[in-house]
């Protein structure tokens, strides 16, 4: 929005095409609200109907192919669209918990009162409204207090029915003061939610970043946003006790020159504008938080639970394992395990464990029993709906693999001895034809068999083929949106984008450097794909590595030891490409300069080798992704695009290579190669990548597996 009235073209035009947008909005609100009546009715049916599941995975996948098939023909992004979806799809779940609570009863009349910490407009203010709009609450009454234990205290002297309190955060971690009051008081955890957190930096409505001199915030906020606040030079931060009351200090004091670090919902409520969105250091920064009442509540047993515990063991050898194992001989999760000092007892402990399931499932009570005998006290602290599994993460991955283009491929055939007549791609390679390699002591393929890769939440070298995709090197911020939008819409799960380019001539584009490195984060953030990136030297792993969640040596760099050594010490997968004329045991040695350090997380990357064949610009060795599979644990990708040299070689290489086995496969793409300042003739286009997909999905369901 502009304040700039002089600016706008037509006014009148505008505003005619304003007042039709708001009308559109209301027909969009009534058609939602036409929706979840017909899902409370679907609500219904469940409730009447125990044994029906409350899930239809099948369903939502058919749904999420239909408007992402719906919004292509419109011209519409199929990936944002879907977005939409899913946010509609999560609010109907909700909504449906509700008539499965309810059993049939009327809708409450009464108030629920809650306390929280902190001022309006806080994370928690904002948790709150989440969590009751799916419970059954005539109204809300909220009040806010200084500290989490006022906030207990309340919960205790009956002023409120629940307490909503933070107990850890993705980043910063446990909340220790929240954890030691739970383990003192007589509370019950009946519910949790996850807040994502979305830092902004905001200020009076007429002030702008130029004038910002201090900064306020809870101290946990300006360190989780400390990249952005170095990069303010002659700025000051002052520790607030919240982001929200932060907030309100900056609004009631008339200075430009002070601003907070607080939510864009705390900004409005304060009458503040934002004058940076999205300043954390990291792209995921989620606060989980407790409903905590006095008394269990109940749920349909359909909906994924989580039971927290609390216990102590005696200071003895091997105590805390005993108590763990009975968790492993019933085969339930853990989901958390913290401990916090006991008081007055020097190095004594208090255990808090989250485990999957309900206390009332057969197996947890049996555990219970057993962990009884093991533990001086133990204690339910309640048993909740869980809001941290996989629901919404598995969406994601369901809208993840829809992309424009309908898959062309038939599902595998399965022989009537339920075995796959098709090729899978392990059972052309004996095992036992290879002996074990000595000299390989981290990579080399054991009883263990392969070990997937996981690149923040993307696993490579598990059951789905992985494709990334994007362009050579970073060019400009409009150019690798672009090229993000192409390549999700296509199937990419992982986005690729060179910063720092190792070019044959120091007269060529040598890539953005750290600025490209922020163009792409802000990409894959933008399209929810992690990034991968290539490093060219030892220095700069670190500053690399905070950024990037995948770093690829090159071809030129695979023998570069001391960047290989400097790779080993981080905790980011590695993606390590073949040298051009390097032999399948050189790229292992290779891999084991970085697992030696302890980096487990190599993905191997064939990418062609020097020939005496000139047609392309290397020769890709197929044969390469069968033999590293008989050799070793890791996963194997394929890059076609380098070996290529030109687009139209590509797509067939590509496909051999999917043929061929391999976990992946790296592609160049680009919006538009002719302005590439980098591998131009190879960079793929929509009509390629178009090409390319219902090649691989045909390919990956014939061998048994997913795409
Ligand atoms: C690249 O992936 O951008 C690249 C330079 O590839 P390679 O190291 O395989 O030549
Ligand atoms: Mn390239």
């Amino acid at each position: 929005m502009t304040n700039d009235k002089t600016r706008e073209p037509n006014p009148v035009g505008l505003s005619s095409s304003r007042k039709a947008i708001d009308e559109l909005d209301r027909e969009f609100i009534r058609l939602l609200a036409e929706r979840m009546r017909i899902v409370r009715e679907i609500g219904d049916f469940k409730r009447q109907n125990p044994e029906a599941p409350l899930r239809d995975e099948g369903r939502e996948r058919n749904l999420f192919e239909a408007w992402s098939a719906e919004a292509t023909s419109h011209g519409l992004s199929g990936y944002f669209v879907g977005r939409v979806l899913r946010e509609i799809l999560n609010y109907s779940r909700r909504h449906q918990e509700r008539v499965l609570v309810d059993r049939g009863q009327k809708p409450s009349s009464k108030a629920v009162r809650i306390a929280y910490q902190g001022v309006p407009g806080c994370y928690s203010d904002l948790t709150i409204t989440k969590v009751f709009s799916t419970r059954d609450a005539a109204r809300v009454e909220r009040t806010g207090f200084r500290s989490f234990g006022e906030v207990i205290d309340a919960l205790e002297a009956d002023e409120v029915d629940y307490a909503l309190l933070p107990i850890e955060n993705t980043i910063a971690g446990s909340i220790n003061e929240v954890y030691d009051l739970i383990a003192r008081r007589a509370i019950r955890i009946v519910g949790e939610e996850v807040w994502p957190v979305e830092h902004c930096l905001v200020g009076l409505p007429h002030s702008s970043l130029d004038d910002v001199r201090t900064i306020r915030s809870h101290p946990v906020a300006l360190q989780q946003c400390q990249a952005f606040l170095d990069g303010l030079v002659g700025c000051v931060t002052e520790s607030y006790h919240d982001t929200a009351g932060a907030a309100q200090a900056v609004a009631s004091e008339n200075d430009t020159s002070i601003a907070a670090i607080a939510s864009e919902e705390a900004a409005q409520h304060y009458g503040l504008r934002v004058l940076r969105h999205g300043i954390s250091d990291q792209s995921t920064n989620l606060t989980r938080f407790l409903l905590i009442g006095k008394k269990p509540e109940p749920f349909d047993p359909r909906q994924p639970s989580k039971t927290s515990l609390l216990f102590s063991v005696n200071h003895q050898h091997g105590a805390l394992l005993r108590c763990l194992q009975v968790f492993d001989q019933q085969d339930i999760n853990l989901t958390k395990l913290e401990s916090r000092p006991q008081v007055n007892a020097p190095w004594e402990y208090l255990f808090y464990v989250d485990i999957e399931g309900h206390v009332d499932d057969p197996a947890i009570e049996k555990a219970m029993g057993v962990l009884r005998t093991h533990t001086n006290h133990l204690k339910v602290l309640g048993s909740y709906p869980c809001r941290t599994s996989e629901q919404e993460v598995a969406m994601r991955a369901v809208l993840d693999t829809i992309v424009a283009e309908p898959t062309t491929s038939e599902p595998a055939v399965v022989a009537s001895n339920g075995h796959s007549p098709a090729l899978i791609p392990d059972s052309a390679v004996k095992k036992s034809a290879v002996k074990p390699d000595s000299a390989l002591k981290h990579c080399s393929l054991g009883s263990e068999g392969r070990k997937p890769v996981r690149v923040s939440g993307v696993e490579i070298g598990g059951e789905r083929f992985v494709l990334i995709a994007g362009p050579c090197a970073v060019e400009s911020h409009k150019q690798i949106m672009e090229a993000a939008e192409m390549v999700k819409q296509r199937g990419a799960r992982l986005m690729r984008g060179g910063a720092f380019k190792p070019r044959s001539s120091p007269y060529s584009f040598q890539g953005l450097g750290f600025e490209g490195l922020d163009l792409l984060v802000e990409a894959g953030r933008a399209y929810e794909m992690p990034v991968v990136t290539e490093i060219l030297q030892a220095e700069d792993v670190g500053r690399v590595a905070e950024k990037a969640d995948m770093l690829q040596v090159g071809a030129r760099n695979m023998q570069n030891f001391p960047l290989l050594r400097e790779l080993g010490k981080i905790d980011r997968p590695i993606l390590l490409k073949r040298g051009m004329s390097a032999t399948i045991k050189e790229l292992l040695m290779a891999a084991e300069y970085i697992m030696a350090g302890g980096n487990n997380r190599v993905v191997l990357c064939e990418r062609g080798i020097r020939t005496f064949e000139t047609s392309t610009r290397s020769t890709l060795d197929v044969s390469a992704v069968p033999v590293l599979k008989q050799r070793t644990h890791l996963p194997v990708i394929v890059d076609p695009s380098h070996a290529a040299g030109v687009r139209d070689l590509v797509v067939p290489l590509a496909l051999a290579a999917v043929a061929a086995g391999a976990d992946g496969l790296i592609v160049e793409a680009h919006p538009n190669p002719a302005e590439a300042l980098c591998d131009k003739d190879q960079a793929l286009t929509e009509r390629e990548l178009d090409e390319l997909l219902p090649g691989i999905k045909a390919i990956v369901a014939s061998q048994r597996r997913l795409f």
